[in-house]
């Protein structure tokens, strides 16, 4: 078990009023439980435990340092993470850790551990008993999930969607891969097998990706500015529906320009919660798809983003990297 910080860990500072991480020690304190689980539980914190909102690609590459290194010891992994950015590092460890073939459960909490109402001791027991769930020498769930009220999700499919409800995170494209009721269920189905390949790691990330929201008062100068910005690799935007944009000269030149003369990668995702980029459907979206920007089909945004960061960081061509950006690697897209 990974601690990185998150509410789950979190006290009242009496000075400020606010929510700050505290010590390993002093969660593991609150879950006395734990010693009743049949397995042999290790625990590794990060020196400095943090709130999920100031993570960093650093802190992914730590935390595949982390498995790899153990990797042969454990039957699985269990990452006690922030519910802010959970759904970005769950994404980015899909990616990173290739051939996965035990289970990386990412878990949290809406309230810290010591608070009475706390949510956070049975989505930790819960997320211990997947990670440890084998058939045999099979592990059930040999893929990177977010284990939170009750449902396990792809990690590379899931969305934080309520900053207010105990159930947080939706996997709005992609069914539960098991459900926590009286029993465990597992819904094999939907899980992915486990790979032929030798379990590898990826820790060459591109940072200089940039995320627009297409909006109606989107406007030349300030897109001119963005296409300007040095060094960047790659734009995603969120479009319209199946994937629409407005089809106007200065926009689409401008789009051109960034392909043809950067050398940008522009990618195509929906700012709708569910359903999929349809190229053909409609004109708007269309002409995206004629000038050479790449379809994210039903990527979430944080899905897109660090499948890219990982794609960039292998330094493969052009070519390669639409052709990967475009079918599913890890599960996460359909
Ligand atoms: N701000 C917190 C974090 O992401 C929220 C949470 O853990 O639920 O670290």
């Amino acid at each position: 078990m990974i601690y990185t910080g998150g509410t789950i860990g979190m006290h009242k500072d009496l000075v400020t009023g606010t929510l700050v991480p505290f010590d390993f020690s002093r969660l593991m304190e609150h879950i006395p439980e734990l010693q009743l689980i049949e397995k042999e539980i290790d625990t590794i914190s990060f020196a400095q435990p943090i709130d999920s909102s100031n993570v960093r690609p650093e802190h992914w590459v730590l935390l595949v340092k982390i498995i790899e290194e153990n990797y042969d010891n454990y039957d699985g992994f269990v990452i006690l993470h922030g519910s802010d950015t959970m759904a970005y590092t769950a994404s980015a460890l899909s990616f990173m850790l290739e051939n996965l073939s035990k289970p990386v459960i990412l878990t949290g909490s809406q309230l810290p551990i010591g608070d009475l109402r706390t949510d956070a001791k049975e989505n930790i027991i819960t997320s211990i008993q997947i990670a440890g769930s084998y058939q045999g020498s099979q592990p059930i769930v040999p893929e990177v999930g977010i284990y939170f009220e009750f449902k396990l999700l792809r990690g590379n499919r899931t969305v934080k969607a309520s900053s207010e409800h105990f159930n947080a995170f939706e996997s709005p494209n992609y069914l539960p891969l098991a459900q926590s009721g009286v029993d465990l269920k597992f819904y094999k189905d939907r899980i992915l097998p486990v790979p032929d390949g030798i379990f590898n790691t990826h820790k060459n990330l591109e940072e200089n990706i940039i995320i627009i929201k297409i909006h109606p008062a989107l406007n030349k100068t300030y897109f001119s500015h963005i296409i300007d910005i040095p060094d960047v690799k790659a734009i995603i935007l969120e479009t319209y529906g199946a994937g629409n944009a407005l089809t106007q000269d200065w926009f689409i030149d401008l789009l051109k320009e960034a392909i043809e003369k950067k050398s940008i990668h522009i990618i195509n995702i929906t700012q709708c919660q569910k359903g999929e980029i349809i190229p053909g459907k409609y004109e708007t979206g269309r002409k995206l798809m004629s000038i050479g920007v790449y379809n994210g089909k039903d990527l979430t945004t944080e899905a897109a983003l660090t499948k890219m960061m990982y794609l960039l960081g292998k330094k493969l061509s052009k070519k390669a990297i639409k052709s990967a950006f475009e079918r599913p690697i890890r599960g996460e897209m359909s």
